[in-house]
């Protein structure tokens, strides 16, 4: 357990569930104050309500990452319930799936907006308060698709999160000046609840193209996320993290069975 994150004020967006769920509840197993971030008022309010009933202090606010307006009243959230913005952690994200010869122009667009223009507006929003802080982070969840990885149907996906690491490199730089940092992680397969959605069957098959030979869990991502948003992993910035069981690293199906 990291003391430093002890009483830190975190924003975990699209924290309602998945990978987001598990960062907020490391984050709060480390005693800090997590403010919930979604659209959907009941699942949010009910994670914060989870998180509460472990004893940590967390609050649910309803902002669609999109929009600035709301990115903003997000922040001040923070600042008036937890006291400050230590921690920005920007997970929230969608990743539909489309073939390249089907694509839209609005296809393309909208999932820029949703997984890049957001995470522009998160940070703009929350540079201002983390800069009050005496260590201040932000954590990105990208991917391994994209900037490691392919898949069909996910052309855009995988475009979106080569993006999102093209942008904290320069950001890095810009924010270095006031002691922020900021990193990515890039998770593999994780079970979260859309996954367990496609099957067993997907899963098993998923799951033996992995050395650790199982999928991850989003308290795996969790713990990356609390360690890049520590005061320890204070002279890291602009950096990515890959936490995928090994996922990435077999040169072809056969290196799996030799
Ligand atoms: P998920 O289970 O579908 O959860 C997505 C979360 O984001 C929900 O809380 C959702 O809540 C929120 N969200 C989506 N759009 C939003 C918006 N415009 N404004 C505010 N909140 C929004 O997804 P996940 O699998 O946990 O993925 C989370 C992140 O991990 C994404 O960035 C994804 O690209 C990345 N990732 C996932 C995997 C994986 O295996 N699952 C692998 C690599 C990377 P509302 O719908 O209520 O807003």
């Amino acid at each position: 357990m990291s003391a430093s994150l002890k009483n830190k004020s975190v924003i975990v967006t699209g924290a309602s569930k998945g990978i987001g769920k598990g960062i907020a509840r490391v984050f709060a197993s480390h005693g800090a104050k997590v403010l919930v971030v979604a659209r959907n008022a009941a699942e949010g309010e009910a994670t914060a309500a989870e998180l509460r009933a472990l004893g940590a202090q967390a609050s649910f606010c309803c902002a669609d990452v999109t929009r600035r307006e709301d990115v903003s009243r997000m922040v001040q959230k923070a600042v008036s319930l937890h006291g400050g913005l230590d921690v920005l952690c920007s997970n929230a994200g969608a990743f539909p799936s489309c073939k390249l010869a089907d694509m839209t122009d609005e296809a393309w667009d909208s999932l820029f907006v949703t997984n890049v223009k957001s995470l522009m507006l998160c940070v703009q929003a929350a540079t201002p308060e983390l800069r009050k802080s005496k260590a201040p982070r932000i954590v990105v969840t990208s991917s391994i698709t994209g900037p490691i990885t392919g898949y069909p149907g996910w052309s855009h996906y995988a475009a979106t999160k080569a993006a999102q690491l093209g942008f904290i490199r320069t950001a890095a730089i810009e924010l270095a000046r006031d002691g922020i940092t900021i990193n990515a992680v890039l998770p593999g397969n994780i079970l979260t609840e859309g996954l367990v959605g496609m099957g067993e069957d997907y899963i098993k098959a998923t799951a033996a193209c992995v050395p650790l030979g199982k999928l991850g869990t989003v308290e795996d991502i969790g713990h990356a996320a609390a360690f890049l948003g520590s005061a320890e992993a204070g002279y890291i910035t602009g950096q990515t993290l890959v936490i995928d069981g090994g996922q990435i690293l077999p040169e072809s199906p056969a290196a799996l069975g030799a």
